[in-house]
Parts: structure tokens; sequence; C-alpha cells
């Protein structure tokens, strides 16, 4: 059977609890916001990125037909001198440089077609990526609209357990456990204090003692010897 002593602890470890949880709840908000900072920067870096990378493929792209067009001009050159062969011989040299330059445009084509293919690929790219900083953004602007939305209660929940744990304190008398119990909440939030179930400490799971569950039935408060949690019975 709980006394009144330990049913006092047992509802201030519970206040303390519903507190840890609401200031948890109200830190969160700011880090959520951080978060979505975070992705919609980086989602405008890749973006950044992926301009720049079409920007050098289409300028490679570029080189290539320009390369191409005077391969051309060169090829016309040749094909008109190949007319004015004056001999037989000139005009075998001339039709192997034909050849030449006719291998040399082929394959420089193929690398162009490839190269501009690769720049349509990597311009189309970018709509993804637009598409994924829209997203983030609207992510964003949800994630500030709900949490100043749940600032406001928040802060009020927790005024109003502050003063609800400041009324359930008035169980423990000042002195020696007063202060015990400002290290444990320092140490280890709402966890300062912990449940005894059928002899045990529901923290570190230590035995307790048949004198000292005696002891804490007549109005003691104690201290886990284990983990120096303040101890209450629980029915
Ligand atoms: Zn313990």
């Amino acid at each position: 059977m709980a006394t009144e002593l330990s049913r006092g602890l047992q509802k201030l470890h519970e206040l303390l609890r519903k507190l840890g949880e609401a200031e948890k709840t109200l830190s969160q908000g700011p880090r959520r916001i951080s978060v979505a900072e975070k992705a919609v920067k980086a989602a405008r870096d890749a973006i950044e990125a992926q301009k720049l990378e079409i920007k050098n493929s289409r300028k490679h792209a570029d080189e290539l037909n320009l390369k191409l067009r005077s391969k051309e001009t060169d090829l016309v050159k040749l094909t008109g001198m190949l007319n004015q062969a004056s001999s037989n011989k000139e005009y075998d040299i001339m039709k192997g440089q034909i050849q030449t330059a006719k291998g040399d445009q082929a394959s420089i084509e193929e690398i162009a077609l490839t190269a501009m293919e690769a720049a349509d690929e990597i311009a189309s790219a970018l709509k993804g990526k637009e598409a994924d900083l829209k997203q983030k953004e609207q992510h964003l602007k949800d994630v500030q609209a709900e949490v100043q939305a749940a600032e406001a209660g928040l802060k009020a929940t927790i005024a109003e357990l502050e003063a609800q744990v400041a009324q359930a304190e008035t169980v423990l008398s000042a002195g020696d456990i007063r202060n015990a119990y400002g290290r444990l909440r320092l140490a280890h939030g709402a966890e300062a204090l912990a449940a005894a179930e059928d002899s045990f400490c529901t923290s570190c799971s230590n035995k307790i003692t048949t004198q000292d569950l005696v002891r804490m039935n007549t109005g003691t408060i104690l201290l886990c010897r284990e983990c120096g949690r303040i101890l209450y019975v629980v029915d």
C-alpha cells in the first residue's frame, strides 16, 4: 500500500515527465526548422552545381561543332584543289588527304553528337532538381507554420506544469533531501525519481531491502543505494 508521501512523489515524478516532454517538444521546433532550412540550401546548391555543369557541357558541344565546321571548310578546299590537280600523282595525294579528312569529320561528328546528347540530358536533370527545391521550400514553410502554431500552446503548458511541479515539490522537506533532489534533477531531469516496484528500483533494478521498504512506508524518503534516485513505492 503506497503511503501519501509515496503518492506525492509519484505525482511529482509524473509532472516532471510531462514537463520534460513539453520542453523537449518546444526545443525540437527550432531544430526541425534548421533541418528544413539546411535541406533547402542543399537543394539550391545542387541547382547551382547543375547549372555550371550545363554551361560546361554546352561549351564542350559548341567547341566540337566549331571543329566540325572547320573540317568541312578543309574538305571543300581539298575538293577544290583535287579538281586542279596537275598530275595523277598529285591527284592521288589529294584523294588520300580527302579520305583522311572525311574520316576525321565522321569521328568528330560522332563525338559532337554524343556531347550534345549529354548536354541535353544534363539540362533536363535540372527540372528534377528545381522541383525538388520547390518541395523542400514548401516543407520548410509547413514546418515553420506548424512550429509557430504550437509554440504558444507549449509555452502555456510548460508554465502550468512548472507551477504544478513547484506545488508537488512541497512533498520534499527542506534540507538534505531537497538538496539531493536539486542535484538529481540537474543530472537526470525528470528521472530524478524512481518507482520501487516489487521491492526493486525501476531505474537500476537494484533490490531494495525489507528494512528500507519499511522505512519508506513509515514516512522516510530514501535514495536508491545503487543509482541514488529518490524512491517511492507504488501499489
Ligand atoms: Zn536505483
